[in-house]
Formats: C-alpha cells, structure tokens, sequence
C-alpha cells in the first residue's frame, strides 16, 4: 500500500516502531508532536528518510495544528494518549485520553480520511469483572469502570474507546474504525525516552525492584504490535473491530528468571525471591505506585489474540525473547548499568 498516514503521538515508543515500519513499507508519515523543539531529537532517534516524514505540532486537549497535520492524510492511527508511571487524578488521565480520541476522529473526518485506527490497550477489555467465557479475555470483554479499584489509566483507555466507539456510531460513516489493544509492550528502545511498560524490566535489570509481587502481564512486543498496526490499517474491508494484541500471560516472577537463565552476569541484581502479598498490601498503604498494584495480586488477566491471528494472520513472537531484547537494548543504550 502506501500514501500518507497520520500517527499521533510521535515522539512515543510504540509510535516509533509504527512510523519506522509504515516508512519501510512505503508510506508517507504526517507525525503529531506536542512540541515541535522536540523534533530533532524524535528524527534521529527514528532515522528515517527525512522527505518520507513531516512533523506538526498538536496536543490531544487543543484544536490547533490537527487539521493541518489530518491534511493529505488517507489513514490515521491514533497512538497518542497519556501513560504515566506515577499515580495520577482520574480527570487528568481521562480527559486528553477521551477529548483526545475525538479530536482526532472530528479532524478526520473533515479531512476525508478513509481508515481510523486506535491504539486501545487490554486496559479497556480486562478489569472489573471476570472474563465472559469463563477462560481467557476476549474482544467481548469490556473493563467494568465503576468496579472498586479502577486505576486512572484503566479508565481513561476504556472511556477514550467506548466515546470513541460512540462518536463513529453516530458521526462516523464514510470512516472506517477499528481499535488495537495492546498488553504490556516489551521489546528493544530506540532512545531513553521509552514507555512506562519498559521500567519493570530497567528495574529489575538495575536492582531497584527489591523483589517480585505476585503480578503478571500478557506480552506483547513493540516490533509485532507495529505489525499488528499496518495491518490493521492496511486489510480492507474491516470496521468496527477490536484486536487484542498480546501474547502469553506471564508473572513477573517468570520473566526475572528468563533474564537469569538468558543474561547470565549481566542479570546478576535481577531479584530471587518473591515479596510476600503482605508486605505488598502494607507498602501500598502509603506508596501510591505500589498501592495501584494490590488490586493485581494473584491475577491472571490472560487474553485471547486468536482473532488478530484469523483476521490478520498476526501473532506474536515468543515473550522470553522480547524480554530478553528489551533487557539487551536498554544495557547496550547504556541505559541500565549492570
Ligand atoms: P509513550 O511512549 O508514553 O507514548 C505516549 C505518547 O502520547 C507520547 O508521544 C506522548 O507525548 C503522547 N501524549 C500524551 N499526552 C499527550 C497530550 N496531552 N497531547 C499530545 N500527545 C500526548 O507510551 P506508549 O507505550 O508508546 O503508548 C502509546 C499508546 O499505546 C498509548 O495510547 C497507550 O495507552 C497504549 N498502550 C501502551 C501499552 C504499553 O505497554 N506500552 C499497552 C497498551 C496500550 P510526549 O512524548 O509529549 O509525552
């Protein structure tokens, strides 16, 4: 295929394995950036061909610079949205993520774009409530926002997809929308400015993760999930469709293992034992980023990606291996000293 793409969000870590690869399969890149101070530095860490991406300022909570950057533009995905490590108030996550999601899809659709893409998370299929088939999370699943416990961020994806999914219902003819909702994204960094989902593996490499609580994430890595993506802006004829996008679910516990067994000395402060869910529910009751993590004690939250495979022929590749390179990249970068 080919034209031009708009992806939000640029200066992201998964909106950067999707600009490199929509370049590489021939594709022209409009890329929105809160800051234009901050393109030099998005360019080089992305070393595409200069001509094949442009640059424009636009924030997810401001009208400007959005119709200019939709302008040309055939497809758009939506990638941007906040992700922050810290806790934050529910507004401050909820409205760039839902005003954001719909400022995009208005400009869109006054800019004749054909396809519509949004980068969703499995925050909005797998929390609140047990899965509807009783086994794995499917598509079917939506987070329960009004269950106790709700993080923040798990509200803002799933508010931000289901307005989104609003607006196309009323608004939207002519577009076509689907949403890609991600696991945890693991895999190499392009520069020290990566996502949040990356600092649990910097933190056990670095030794600052005492230990392990008994969570876990399904995987997923940022080379496959830019896959994920082009396809689903590239295979005709979809709309309306959600694509979880994760591989297998792991503990945290098996991952500091795979970087023992695979790392050797350079996974030496990588922790060995398990913190018991105790200590966890005391911690948390006066750090509020250990605090977010109680609810998630013993949970296994696994997802079923079996429809990207049939619809997109798309899986992803093995989790030790997007552990390990994560691990690789970020000593290499020289991000962690190990
Ligand atoms: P990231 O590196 O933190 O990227 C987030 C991007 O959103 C950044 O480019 C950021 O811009 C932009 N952004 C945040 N608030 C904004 C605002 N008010 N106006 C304009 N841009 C704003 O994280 P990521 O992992 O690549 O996340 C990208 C998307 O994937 C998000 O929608 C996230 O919810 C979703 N996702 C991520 C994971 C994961 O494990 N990483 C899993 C599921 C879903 P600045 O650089 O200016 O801050």
């Amino acid at each position: 295929m080919g034209g031009t793409v708009l992806v939000t969000g640029g200066s992201g870590y998964i909106a950067g394995f999707l600009i490199r690869l929509l370049v590489e399969r021939g594709w022209t890149v409009n890329a929105t950036i809160r800051n234009l101070a901050r393109e030099p530095e998005v360019r080089a860490a992305l070393g595409v061909p200069a001509e094949r991406l442009r640059f424009f300022a636009a924030d997810l909570e401001r009208d400007d610079g959005w119709a200019a950057a939709m302008a040309g533009c055939t497809h758009v995905a939506h990638v941007a949205s906040p992700f922050p490590a810290a806790k934050m108030p529910d507004e401050a996550l909820i409205r760039p993520a839902r005003d954001g999601a719909l400022r995009a899809l208005r400009f869109a659709k006054e800019a004749g774009v054909k396809r519509f893409v949004l980068t969703s998370s499995v925050a909005a299929v797998a929390y609140g409530h047990e899965p509807l088939d009783g086994g794995l999370y499917t598509e079917a699943d939506w987070t329960d926002v009004t269950a106790p416990g709700i993080s923040a961020y798990v509200k803002s994806k799933t508010i931000a997809e289901r307005a989104a999914r609003d607006w196309m219902a009323e608004n939207g003819a002519g577009m076509e929308f689907c949403s890609v909702n991600p696991a945890a994204v693991l895999g190499p960094v392009m520069s020290a400015d990566f996502s949040t989902s990356i600092q649990l593996v910097q933190r056990m490499l670095d030794g600052s993760l005492p230990g392990f609580p008994r969570i876990g994430f399904g995987v997923v890595d940022v080379r496959d999930l830019a896959e994920l993506h082009l396809r689903a802006l590239e295979t005709p004829g979809l709309d309306g469709e959600r694509f979880i996008g994760s591989g297998r679910f792991m503990m945290i516990e098996e991952g500091g293992a795979i970087l023992r067994a695979r790392l050797g000395e350079k996974a030496r402060k990588v922790p060995k034992r398990r913190i018991p869910d105790f200590v966890v529910r005391l911690i948390g009751l006066f750090d509020g980023g250990v605090g977010q993590i109680v609810g998630e004690l013993g949970r296994v939250r696994a997802t079923d990606a079996s429809h990207a495979e049939r619809v997109l022929g798309w899986k992803t590749r093995d989790e030790g291996d997007s552990i390990v390179d994560t691990a690789e990249s970020l000593i290499e970068r020289g991000i962690v000293k190990v």
